[in-house]
């Protein structure tokens, strides 16, 4: 899980002994050290036998609970997808035993906690996998709080009537006051239910999702809920994503030593094959290539910014017309535009460092990382107006020029003229090269880490349990 391995520790700093709980996925067990069984259980949810180990993970720092079960989990490739790309067909028994195993943790259902040795103070879920964990923690009328996490509204988890019987959840729960949606079981709706508290990856995407466009069905239920939610972004990885020491550029650079950025944009431009000059700006893009990240508008605009003098680099894999639409781009602005199908970790570097704009046109985005590393690297965001990008990217206007606050481009309409017109803007901007580095300082001393989510989540924590 994104964003998994970092947010524990930091939560160690507000005194909080964070623990995870994780399915033994195939790569998973691999990485388990200093295991010691805590339960067993000879047939957990009709997989066969189950083991819940406490130890620790490879290059996680905190203590961690690996549920072994594999009937369950030693499956390989996609956790949630079979070889075909169709969901598992068990995948409600398999989330369901990682929600059980957190509730024994919790004490349910006999008041003795799993683990002799410690015990969980409040339970916080992530995303429909473990949406059961509050359902079953409340329906014992166990004191253990819940907090409940949405990473993205889209995937809720949802099964028909028919496994209600196997979820091991009270008869009367199967209601529109309890797990049942939509005529089946929802586990993310149950997750959403049960909570104590909700939260979600951005303050604008906790805003947007109690609206019918971006509610995804359950916005009515968020509605309702709306004292309990709270958004809180994701913290970025600075110790990955740092300029100063990134491997991956070819000479370190920082907002008082920026030199290395030029080195950074003509290692970029030889890399993707494009004439290697300081003279016209580069536009990146690091992305899933989907409808919801906007990149068929990017493609309607392609043309523009090519008249306007400036070069697009783009690494990203996804649906087949985008992958198909970028190439022919390509192919046709073969010094302008250079394209790059898959998934390239060095390059995400080389790009976010080389590029003088990274471009993130979602028409939704919960949270987003790709426009965070960009501010620490120097990359001024040009970024749709929602969800995590609108709370993270200050556009530059008169205003937050003026007062020194503007740190990227942000257009309003998912169109192929709005993103037109913020590219405009962008290249009359990047001439006037001493706002321009105004605008980088600004951007890559602004904050998005551990510590400053840390601080939030513990507020919310001590908040439920007050
Ligand atoms: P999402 O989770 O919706 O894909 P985010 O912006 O939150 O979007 O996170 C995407 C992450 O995946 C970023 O760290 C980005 O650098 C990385 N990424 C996306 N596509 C690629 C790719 N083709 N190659 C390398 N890294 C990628």
């Amino acid at each position: 899980m994104r964003g998994g391995p970092s947010r524990p520790p930091a939560l160690q700093a507000f005194g909080i002994d964070a623990r995870v709980l994780v399915p033994g996925y195939p790569g998973i067990m691999a990485a388990l050290e200093e295991a010691e069984p805590v339960l067993d259980d000879p047939n957990l949810f009709g997989g066969g036998p189950a083991r819940l180990w406490r130890g620790r993970l490879r290059g996680v720092r905190v203590r961690a609970y690996v549920l072994d079960c594999p009937g369950l989990y030693d499956r390989p490739g996609n956790p949630y997808l079979g070889p075909e790309g169709r969901d598992w067909p068990d995948n409600h028994r398999r989330f369901a035993a990682l929600g059980w195993a957190a509730a024994r943790l919790a004490g349910v259902p006999d008041g003795r906690p799993a683990d002799p040795g410690w015990a969980p103070d409040l339970v916080h879920g992530h995303d429909w996998q473990a949406g059961l964990a509050p359902a079953y923690i409340r329906l014992a009328g166990s004191p253990v709080r819940t907090v409940m996490t949405i990473h993205n509204l889209a995937y809720q988890g949802w099964f028909p009537a028919t496994v209600f019987p196997e979820l091991g959840l009270p008869p009367g729960s199967f209601s529109i006051e309890g797990v049942e949606y939509y005529g089946g079981v929802g586990f993310l709706k149950a997750g959403l239910w049960y909570a104590d508290r909700l939260t979600t990856v951005s303050r604008t995407y906790a805003q947007e999702i109690q609206g019918p466009e971006h509610g995804a069905g359950l916005d009515g239920l968020l509605r309702r809920r709306s004292a309990d939610l709270v958004g809180i972004v994701n913290g970025a990885d600075y110790e990955v994503w740092n300029p100063e020491t990134d491997p991956a550029l070819p000479q370190p650079f920082s907002a008082v030593a920026p030199a290395g950025k030029a080195a950074a944009k003509a290692a970029l431009q030889a890399r993707m094959g494009l004439p290697v000059t300081p003279d016209m700006p580069v536009f990146g893009v690091v992305s899933r290539l989907t409808g919801h990240k906007g990149l068929d508008l990017l493609l309607g605009a392609v043309q523009g910014l090519v008249d306007r003098g400036a070069q697009l680099v783009l690494l990203g894999s996804g649906d087949r017309d985008l992958e198909d639409g970028f190439e022919l781009a390509a192919r046709t602005w073969p010094r302008r535009v250079a394209v790059r199908l898959g998934y390239d970790e060095t390059l995400s570097h080389l790009i976010e460092g080389g590029s003088d704009v990274i471009v993130v046109p979602s028409r939704s985005e919960p949270c987003g990382l790709t426009q965070i590393y960009a501010l620490r690297y120097g990359a001024l965001p040009l970024v749709r107006r929602t969800g995590g990008l609108a709370d993270t990217v200050v556009d530059a206007d008169p205003g937050t020029i003026a007062a020194g606050t503007a740190t990227g481009f942000v257009f309003e309409e998912a169109t192929v003229e709005a993103l037109s017109a913020a590219i405009d803007r962008a290249c009359a901007l990047w001439q006037d090269r001493d706002l321009w580095s105004r605008l980088q300082r600004t951007a890559m001393a602004a904050e998005f880490g551990w510590p400053e989510a840390a601080a939030e989540y513990a507020a919310v924590y001590r908040g439920v349990m007050a």
